[in-house]
């Protein structure tokens, strides 16, 4: 038998465990702060160059290496954290492999200085593809250096694999979250092309939070606390009223290792019960201490998985963990969806005098015989804010609830045996009815269509500019003054990167530093919404890792939410036909881009059962 089975060279080994560990940049910036975090630093720096393309540098003032562990580290195998295979099972450190160094050095030109404590010469090396071309004495203040250039220099395949720098800085960014959020004691810096994204002081986790994820945070998070013999869990939550559409900050942590687990984000979901509107997503930061023996990390290569023993029992701890602190903070009063109707009305709603309902239905009335909508009317803004309309209306889905005899009717009434008096509304035709301006009540086969205004509005603009986006930039507003937005590094950055998408959107802007100064806005949007639509944008751009289309529906989204959340004016007969056509043209129109539910029927037994 000829030999087929030969030892790998180390370098070649080498490389094929580098494509485990290291699949991008975001993976040696991890890497690296882990071992910059395990030398007891009490202050990290990463500095990167074009998402981390052209360089990755770590500075740390740990506890250094001497010069023999300087040149053992890039050994496969080198650790100096596990002696024994029984301290597998109690690691506090991060990595415990010691492969990290190794595959860096297999596929990139790297640089370490390092000095020990205490010592007056430190160590410098460079290595690239395993070899080492020099290694020298040099001095430095403390700690260790390791920078990381040219990443996949000689694997080109896994070089062309990589995705836009937007998309590689955002893993970056994630893996440097996580970290930073399991670490709040230690200060980090963090700088991409020169430009300081995070400068962090050492601090509690709270003001970790806030200073990561903006200052508005910090009075969205309502803190938890539980310890069980099972399972510890303290951390934040964020107010259900803050979920978001799109995926935010969701944070677990075992034994302060980040981890994602879809079965424990259900318990966490689940324990805001109905609180959040249906397709939104909680933020949370949820930090779980288990005994190390119940907890393997070892099931996934790049250990975000974790497997618990006991999963269902530390499913509804957190679940209830959850559940009691919103009951706790006595938040749930607060929501703004599914209210009460009275709760919307405006203080001048609430002092005038109340009057008798005006509701009155015209038994004979059919909606098509008046129904050629489209035209709106030209008032200026407030209203749907009519669009030239191509498409025809799909009454076939709509009209089996508007359908309505003279005979179903007195059967209905017949059969509830109460007596109704049909008045027509005081100014004709009219099955359709504006209340408190946001609600339209549409009469219906089975008894009423309630439909929430401004939702409405929302989905027909989004499908507008949805259609608009595609065919031409979307006309802007100039502004007559500047209006002025102030941005985080990240998200000038960010912004910047989606320059072209925002200015077909309308936008156009100067900056002035860190701040976004609008010169035009998009022009269906009221000056008094522009920061909640900026708002809007500026979330979805920092924090998703969106493909083309999700980002022109978030940005959409943004616009279409802010540009219609308005107090409405009372709409004329056209104009609420015009609406109704409109929505039940759309798809979707059962909820709006934002995820809200639009309409809801309310059946002739319900209405009568609330005057029995
Ligand atoms: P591991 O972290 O799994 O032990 P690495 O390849 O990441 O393996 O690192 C190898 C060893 O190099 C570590 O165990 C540690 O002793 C040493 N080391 C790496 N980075 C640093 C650093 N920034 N400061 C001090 N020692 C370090
Ligand atoms: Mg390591």
């Amino acid at each position: 038998m000829s030999e087929v089975i030969r030892l790998l060279p180390d370098n070649i080994a080498n490389q094929i465990a580098a494509g485990e560990v290291i699949q991008r940049p975001a993976s040696v910036v991890k890497e690296l702060i882990e071992n910059a975090v395990d030398a007891s630093s009490s202050k990290v720096e990463l500095h990167i160059k074009d998402a981390g393309k052209t360089s990755i540098q770590i500075i740390d003032n740990g506890k250094g290496m001497s010069a023999m562990d300087a040149q053992m580290c890039f050994e496969r195998h080198a650790t100096s954290k596990i002696e024994a295979a029984a301290d597998l099972f109690n690691l506090n450190t991060k990595g415990f492999r010691g492969e990290a160094l190794a595959s860096i050095a297999a596929i990139a030109h790297v640089e370490l200085e390092t000095i020990e404590k205490d010592q007056e010469v430190g160590t410098k090396i460079e290595i690239a593809g395993s070899k080492i071309s020099l290694q020298e004495p040099c001095s430095r203040a403390n700690g260790t250096s390791i920078s990381v250039k040219n990443l996949f220099f000689n694997v080109p395949a896994r070089r062309n694999f990589l995705k836009s720098d937007n998309v590689e800085t955002k893993h970056i960014v994630e893996e440097f979250n996580r970290i930073a959020l399991t670490h709040p004691e230690i200060a980090f810096t963090f700088s991409h092309n020169g430009n300081v994204i995070h400068n962090l002081e050492s601090a509690g986790l709270r003001k970790r939070i806030v200073d990561l994820f903006g200052r508005n945070f910090n009075n969205k998070l309502v803190p938890i606390e539980e310890n069980t013999d099972l399972v510890n869990l303290k951390g934040f939550i964020v107010k259900p009223e803050y979920s978001k559409k799109t995926r935010g900050e969701q944070y677990f942590f075992v034994n302060n290792r980040f981890f994602k687990d879809s079965y424990l984000h259900h318990a966490v979901v689940s324990g805001y019960d109905n609180l959040i509107a249906p397709k939104h997503f909680p933020s949370y930061f949820i930090y779980m201490d288990v005994p190390s023996e119940t907890l393997d990390v070892n099931v996934h290569p790049t250990k975000t998985e974790v497997k618990f023993e006991d999963q269902r029992n530390i499913y509804s701890i957190l679940r209830s963990t959850i559940k009691l602190a919103l009951g706790k903070y006595n938040i749930a009063p607060s929501l703004d969806f599914e209210r009460e109707p009275q709760f919307d009305l405006t203080i001048e709603q609430q002092n005038s005098p109340i009057r008798q309902p005006e509701i009155k239905v015209d038994p004979t009335f059919n909606p098509f015989e008046t129904s050629n909508a489209g035209q709106g009317s030209s008032n200026k803004g407030n209203s749907a804010r009519p669009m030239p309309n191509t498409l025809r209306p799909n009454k076939k889905e709509w009209e089996d609830f508007y359908e309505i005899t003279e005979e179903e009717l007195t059967q209905e009434e017949d059969s509830t045996n109460q007596e109704i008096a049909f008045d027509k509304p005081q100014q004709s035709s009219g099955s359709k009815i504006q209340i408190h301006r946001n609600l339209i009540f549409v009469q219906i086969k089975s008894g009423i269509l309630l439909i929430h205004l401004n939702r409405a509005n929302e989905r027909i603009l989004y499908d507008d500019l949805m259609e608009q986006f595609m065919l031409s930039p979307i006309a802007g507003q100039q502004l007559m003054f500047p209006y002025e937005y102030n941005m985080q590094n990240t998200q000038k950055l960010e912004w910047e990167n989606n320059a072209t998408h925002l200015k077909r959107l309308g936008f156009d802007w100067d900056w002035q530093k860190n701040t976004l100064v609008l010169s035009s806005i998009p022009s269906m949007l009221e000056i008094e919404y522009v920061t909640q639509c900026l708002d809007g944008i500026v979330e979805k751009i920092t924090h998703e890792d969106l493909d083309k289309g999700e980002l022109v529906h978030e940005l959409i989204l943004s616009l279409s939410a802010a540009a219609t959340n308005y107090k409405n004016k009372v709409l004329n007969e056209e104009e609420l036909n015009y609406i109704v056509d409109r929505i039940f043209q759309s798809e979707q129109h059962q909820y709006s881009p934002s995820g809200n539910k639009i309409m809801s029927t309310i059946t002739l037994e319900e209405l009568y059962k609330y005057l029995s």
